[in-house]
């Protein structure tokens, strides 16, 4: 159980003054902070959905954090690239990619040759599962300064601690920053792992979950509607063209988890991950955490991040707009009223604070939009990698025999050919305006910013530009980053005809939701632009510590109360 110690009674155990002195001395010491703060990002959710869905959500979960938080409405991320890794990264550091060089889901490593994901690091091992880590996340290496968890810790030599907890990788380590700990699930192990990087072993805890097998629980089981039918008329139907048929739960209500084994293998423990059994059973695990770690159970303030993945895994599959996102996120209501209903039981008034945002948005089914008469669409990598290998041949010459102009292409970037470039010595700055040329004739293709754009300080000046230079690390980032349409997309998604994604500056993507609730936060609705760089510098305010290191962010000093505002 956690101890309950008041912030007097406490300096009344430790102090040499008698009580009357310690009263009489009023803001001598620091003002009491927050037990534990909790921090809820919901992977691909957008901000309407707290309004679109509000009628069937109940008492105690969104409703509950709007009505006692502040809710800021009017919140976005401002960046060229809103996928989860970057958002992640971004959430709780208060810097874009420009500054925390996180600045896509995966890159090209030009050192090794190779796309790699953000967090791949090959001196990090991972724990609890046997795989080869090739393509996984296994360390925060690659991030670049400080996030909240890490300002914490260094703020009383490690007296805090710092958990962040996800279905995903990349979530779960960048809500624990450089020096938390972080837990994920790995779709080959049907239960949660870490990282060599965090620790030799899994706590006891961790291991004791796991032998629950709660995700095998659900195989045979059959997802169906919470609501009655006609509650879903607001989502379009629930069979609809370009819809992704997942072997796990199939296309439609209602959802059988099976895997064609017979049995759950990775196939179907992946599958999980897109059904509301999985939200649950995420917080379950950061319940867990909360009594085997005792966060928020003595006087130095505790952070736990918690990063909801199914939302997105169904979001993709299905589309926003969807029978099973809606269902997803009204069961997630309930579920969150449960976990803070825990929250209130296991912790006094004010000793807690929650904040609750999203990674990003997400772009309707193109498909769809095309039968409503709205231009969208699918971009192939190979119509880009096609125009510019044709547009750079006709006026640079043809490339060697065993190599191309265009190296590879992970969006937003187009990585070319820099030795080759070299070797030829070309102008670089004129090779890419070319190649960015030749991606214009791709129906769906906005515009290009390119390298030497960026370095020179030369973009056309509007909002667009701005947001891509913020997604633009110069070791990491391609040689022409491109910008769509909206309602168009390329990449992973783009390469299939099914599922839909996220990742453009455009307001489906940006727009999602920051509340902020508890210990120093005044309510209310605030309606001001806020940027999601604005909640890390804005909880350090609370914990009355440093701002992360590249924080560009601003505390939004009108949502705290006045104690939290010296
Ligand atoms: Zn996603």
């Amino acid at each position: 159980m956690t101890r309950k110690i008041s912030f007097l009674s406490l300096f009344a155990a430790t102090s040499c003054l008698p009580l009357a002195a310690v009263a009489q001395a009023p803001r001598v010491t620091a003002p009491a902070r927050p037990k534990l703060v909790v921090v809820i990002v919901i992977d691909q959710f957008r901000n309407e959905y707290l309004t679109r869905y509000a009628p069937f959500f109940g008492d105690g979960g969104f409703k509950w954090l709007m009505r006692n938080g502040a809710n800021l409405s009017n919140a976005h991320y401002t960046y060229g690239t809103t996928y989860t890794g970057p958002g992640h990264a971004l959430i709780l550091s208060g810097s874009y990619g420009h500054t925390n060089g996180i600045i896509g889901n995966r890159w090209y490593n030009r050192a090794t040759n190779r796309a790699e994901s953000m967090f791949f690091d090959p001196n990090a091992k991972l724990l609890g599962v046997e795989a080869v880590p090739k393509d996984d996340d296994t360390s925060p290496r690659n991030f670049i300064g400080s996030n909240l968890s890490d300002q914490l810790l260094l703020s009383n030599n490690f007296k805090s601690k710092a958990i962040g907890v996800s279905l995903k990788d990349r979530a779960a380590i960048m809500l624990a920053g450089k020096l938390g700990k972080a837990y994920w699930y790995h779709e080959k192990a049907g239960g949660i792992i870490s990282s060599s990087y965090y620790m030799t072993d899994l706590p006891a805890w961790v291991r004791q979950f796991n032998a629950l097998k709660i995700p095998d629980s659900y195989f045979g089981k059959t997802w169906t509607k919470l609501l009655p039918e006609a509650a879903y008329s607001i989502s379009r139907a629930d069979d609809t063209p370009n819809e992704l048929t997942t072997e796990v739960t199939g296309r439609t209500f209602p959802h059988l988890l099976t895997d064609k084994a017979g049995k759950p293998t990775a196939t179907y423990y992946e599958g999980f991950t897109a059904t509301p059994f999985a939200t649950g059973y995420q917080l379950q695990l950061a319940q867990l955490a909360i009594e085997n770690e005792q966060l928020g159970a003595d006087e130095y303030p505790d952070i736990l991040g918690i990063s909801i993945t199914p939302t997105d895994i169904a979001g993709h599959a299905f589309g926003p707009d969807s029978h099973e996102v809606q269902d997803i996120i009204v069961r997630l209501d309930g579920q969150l009223a449960n976990f803070f209903s825990y929250l209130n039981r296991r912790f006094r008034n004010n000793e807690v604070v929650i904040a609750m945002t999203s990674d990003h948005g997400a772009c309707p089914l193109p498909e769809y939009m095309q039968s409503l008469g709205i231009e969208a669409g699918r971009i192939k990598k190979k119509q880009i990698s096609d125009a510019m290998e044709a547009a750079i041949t006709a006026r640079f010459g043809a490339s060697n025999p065993d190599t191309k102009w265009v190296t590879t292409l992970e969006d937003p970037g187009v990585f070319l050919n820099q030795s080759l470039i070299a070797e030829r010595k070309l102008d670089a700055a004129e090779v890419q305006r070319v190649a960015g040329e030749a991606a214009m004739k791709v129906k769906g293709m906005a515009a290009y910013y390119t390298r030497a754009q960026f370095l020179s300080g030369q973009l056309p000046p509007n909002r667009w530009a701005s947001f891509f230079e913020k997604s633009f690390y110069p070791e990491r980032s391609g040689d022409v980053l491109l910008q769509t349409k909206p309602f168009y997309f390329w990449g992973s998604w783009g390469e299939r005809d099914e599922g839909s994604t996220h990742g453009s500056p455009y307001e489906y993507d940006t727009h999602v939701p920051l509340i902020l609730a508890g210990r120093g936060i005044r309510p209310g609705n605030y309606a001001t632009a806020a940027d999601i760089t604005d909640l890390a510098p804005t909880l350090a305010a609370v914990l009355g510590i440093n701002a992360p290191a590249g924080n560009e962010g601003r505390t939004l000093h009108e949502i705290l109360t006045t104690d939290e505002r010296r």
